[in-house]
């Protein structure tokens, strides 16, 4: 069994250099992690020439986030095609960073189909900002995933990952509780199934904010999830060391 592991480097590091010495680092770690499939997602600027130079089998690479246009006048932005020319096989669409940034709902449909289009795994990222007692974020995941999925045969059901990331514990060093996890992660499965059928029984599913050394393992073992998205620990080239080691103890 092999856990998905996402390194999403967001804005980072700040020169070609440095990322070279981080993807070392991060190869050498995850060679020696039986139990992890490991996808970088660099700066995109930096896409082609990692991939160029990485010569193991165990990294595989995404993009941070991509237009779905195809080409055309969109200043600043790169498409699909071109981040799979530069050696993309995933794509991270919906990030809460950058929905913050006006990504609609909309958008992450026409993403999903656009990346499926192209051959590249999209990691559809969902999540709320608040959480109360009333439980009114369902209905929030549930739209986002209603609106993610739309364009999707069940069969491309099983070529998505769904990653569930609470926004109140990105960037912090405490998940949600795995236990809240396995609640959300049933949910995801119900709104997959009830959208596409039987299909969506077997969506992946893997959980982002705050994951680290420290608690990566509990997460495997207790929060029903298929692996997680790392931000700030992946490039922190020792803890994310040791949080692949950690998910060896969780098999
Ligand atoms: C993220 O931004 O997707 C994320 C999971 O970040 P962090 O691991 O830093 O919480």
């Amino acid at each position: 069994m092999k856990f998905i592991v996402v390194a999403n480097w967001k804005m980072n590091p700040s020169s070609f250099r440095e990322a070279k010495v981080l993807l070392e680092a991060t190869r050498k770690a995850a060679e020696s992690a039986r139990h992890a499939s490991v996808i970088v997602a660099p700066p995109a600027i930096f896409l082609r020439d990692l991939k160029k130079g990485y010569k193991g089998k165990k990294i595989s690479f995404a993009l941070q986030s991509a237009h779905f246009e195809a080409g055309g006048a969109y200043t600043g932005e790169i498409s699909l095609a071109q981040g799979k020319d530069a050696g993309a096989t995933y794509a991270i669409i919906g990030h809460a960073e950058r929905r913050a940034a006006g990504e609609s709902n909309e958008d992450t449909r026409k993403k999903v189909a656009a990346a499926l289009a192209e051959n590249i795994t999209p990691i559809l990222c969902v999540g709320e900002t608040k959480r109360s007692n009333s439980g009114e974020y369902f209905g929030f995941i549930k739209e986002q995933l209603h609106a993610g999925l739309a364009d999707l045969s069940g069969t491309a059901l099983g070529r998505i990952i769904i990653s569930y990331e609470p926004i109140w514990a990105i960037g912090g060093e405490k998940t949600m509780s795995p236990r809240d996890m396995h609640e959300m992660a049933i949910f995801i499965r119900k709104s997959a199934i009830e959208m596409h059928g039987d299909k969506g029984m077997g969506i992946k599913i893997i959980y982002g904010g705050a994951a680290t050394e420290s608690n990566a393992a509990q997460m495997l073992r207790e929060g029903d999830v298929n692996g997680l998205l790392v931000g700030h620990v992946s490039v922190n080239a020792e803890r994310f060391a040791s949080l692949l080691q950690a998910i060896e103890g969780a098999v």
